[in-house]
């Protein structure tokens, strides 16, 4: 095999998912491909990895120094829906019924995988909660043992400050990410969702 095939296969085999096989699959239809329409898709890769940094407030992919719904003044500034990763973003959004602001924990508790709350972007969630007027907190975390253990601590951090904290409905069934459940699923956890402390439900 020549060199630079073996290392193609070598660095596709580094992304989640791709094993030899795919990895050689793939390879084989890279060559066939025009050489502009392989500059299209290094280029694209290579842009994306440059340009899309994080939205300084919630935390979102953003190009900007916020985010295209943090600097949208029609979006309910009141309401924070906490999500484990920037990915379940867009999925919620595709439901419909969500129109408020986001915090991006960047991952969720876990002793196995040594992920302290130091680790997750929950202080600067408090401290958002200093600088913004929120009525309500929806932790939005996965149905997993991990994401219902970082709903319980975020819930319990925020007790004192005194507003309202619901959690997803459990539609989505459990140990499933966020990020595959549909939309009609979605929706129901978020309609669905219940009063953990603070304030009343609607
Ligand atoms: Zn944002």
């Amino acid at each position: 095999m020549s060199r630079s095939l073996t290392r193609l296969i070598e660095q596709l085999t580094n992304l989640p998912g791709i094993g030899v096989r795919s990895a050689e699959r793939i390879s084989r239809y890279i060559l066939r491909m025009s050489i502009e329409d392989t500059r299209k898709l290094t280029q694209s890769i290579l842009e994306a990895r440059q340009n899309i940094g994080f939205c300084t407030r919630c935390g979102n992919l953003t190009e900007e120094g916020l985010c295209s719904i943090c600097s949208n003044p029609s979006r309910i500034q009141n309401q924070i829906c906490v999500v484990e990763e920037a990915f379940d973003i867009p999925v919620i959004e595709r439901s419909g019924v969500y129109s408020g602001l986001y915090h991006v924990l960047g991952g969720v508790l876990s002793p196995l995988e040594d992920v302290s709350p130091a680790q997750l972007r929950i202080s600067e969630l408090l401290e958002r909660l200093e600088m913004e007027e929120v009525k309500e907190i929806i932790l939005a975390t996965s149905a997993t043992t991990e994401g219902e253990a970082t709903a319980t601590y975020i819930a319990k951090e925020l007790a004192r400050t005194g507003i309202r904290v619901t959690r997803i409905a459990r539609g989505i069934p459990i140990g499933s990410d966020l990020g595959l459940a549909d939309e009609v699923t979605i929706s129901k956890a978020l309609r669905g969702r219940e009063n953990i402390t603070g304030g009343a439900a609607d």
